[in-house]
């Protein structure tokens, strides 16, 4: 089925997310879509691009981000000046809205869902069972040193059974979708999961983790609670090559992981620069 248009612009008119669907059935990726509506007069802050399918959908470092047609949301949402919350901690307050939208619009997953540093969406337990279910790609754009715009990228595969998810990659939770998870979990027969009520709650989520009362200390702290990564023992790749090993301690206020080693000795990342695998 494809998204309820009607129903989301009824439903999310009154919201700083969400406020102006640009809705598309096939496109390369909404990335661009949304970057160039960022350079036209009149764009708001807060409009949403959807697809219904990606021909070439975008993750981090170049990577592919794949997905059938209406089987998972697609979105790109443009953040333009001001923008209440740090550009550093906007990666928390999108991972942390995400997350919260995903169980707040599914009570069976209360409790199951988390993220991997720095915003890979995983469902389970934790990390020793977790299956990512989406990912989160955060692209700012400058001018002059000034910040122009941010372009937050979330995908989240909802209905794909096993077959059409892309193959695990090894060190990295394997991919799944909401309907895979709680089909495992035994809610098989629930109501078949609805994707226009996830976007509303993903928008107003959004709209909540963004606003100007939202306050940078609670963010990091509901995002440490997310972070399944920490207290594991993980690899640090710079693209194929490991260049650090230890335990993923802590995060810091501007979202660096930092992760010490077997000799004691800590090193922080930036999420632009490294990829976590376990180790
Ligand atoms: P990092 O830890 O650096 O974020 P990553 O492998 O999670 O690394 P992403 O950019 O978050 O990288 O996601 C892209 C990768 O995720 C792809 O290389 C592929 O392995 C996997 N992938 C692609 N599409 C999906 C999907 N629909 N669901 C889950 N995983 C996917």
């Amino acid at each position: 089925m494809l998204l309820d248009l009607r129903r989301l612009t009824h439903a999310l008119s009154d919201c700083t997310i969400g406020h102006t669907i640009d809705y598309h059935e096939t496109v390369p990726s909404t990335m661009p879509i949304a970057h160039d509506l960022a350079r036209q007069p009149g764009t708001r802050s807060g409009t949403v691009v959807v697809a219904e399918a990606q021909t070439a959908g975008r993750g981090r470092q170049s990577r592919r981000w794949e997905a059938p047609p209406a089987q998972a949301l697609l979105v790109s949402v443009l953040l333009q000046p001001p923008i209440y919350v740090p550009v550093e901690q906007l990666p928390m307050a999108v991972g942390v809205a995400a997350a919260a939208a995903i169980e707040s619009s599914l009570p069976g997953l209360t409790g199951h869902v988390g993220l991997k540093w720095p915003n890979d969406l995983l469902v389970g337990a934790g990390m020793a069972d977790a299956a990512k279910v989406g990912g989160i790609l955060m692209e700012a754009r400058f001018d002059g040193g000034h910040l122009a715009h941010v372009v937050a990228g979330i995908g989240i595969n909802v209905h794909q059974r096993l077959p059409d998810l892309p193959a695990p990659q090894p060190g990295a939770p394997p991919p799944a979708s909401l309907h895979h998870f709680l089909e495992q979990q035994g809610h098989g027969n629930a109501p078949p999961l609805d994707r226009t009520a996830l976007l509303i709650a993903l928008c107003r989520s959004l709209a909540l983790h963004l606003s100007p009362a939202i306050n940078g200390n609670e963010l990091l702290t509901r995002w440490r609670q997310r972070l399944w990564t920490l207290g594991e023992h993980v690899c640090l790749y710079e693209r194929d090559n490991v260049v650090w090993a230890g335990r993923a301690a802590d995060v810091n206020a501007d979202g660096q992981l930092v992760v010490v080693n077997d000799a004691g000795e800590a090193r922080r990342f930036l999420a632009g620069d490294v990829s976590v695998r376990s180790a």
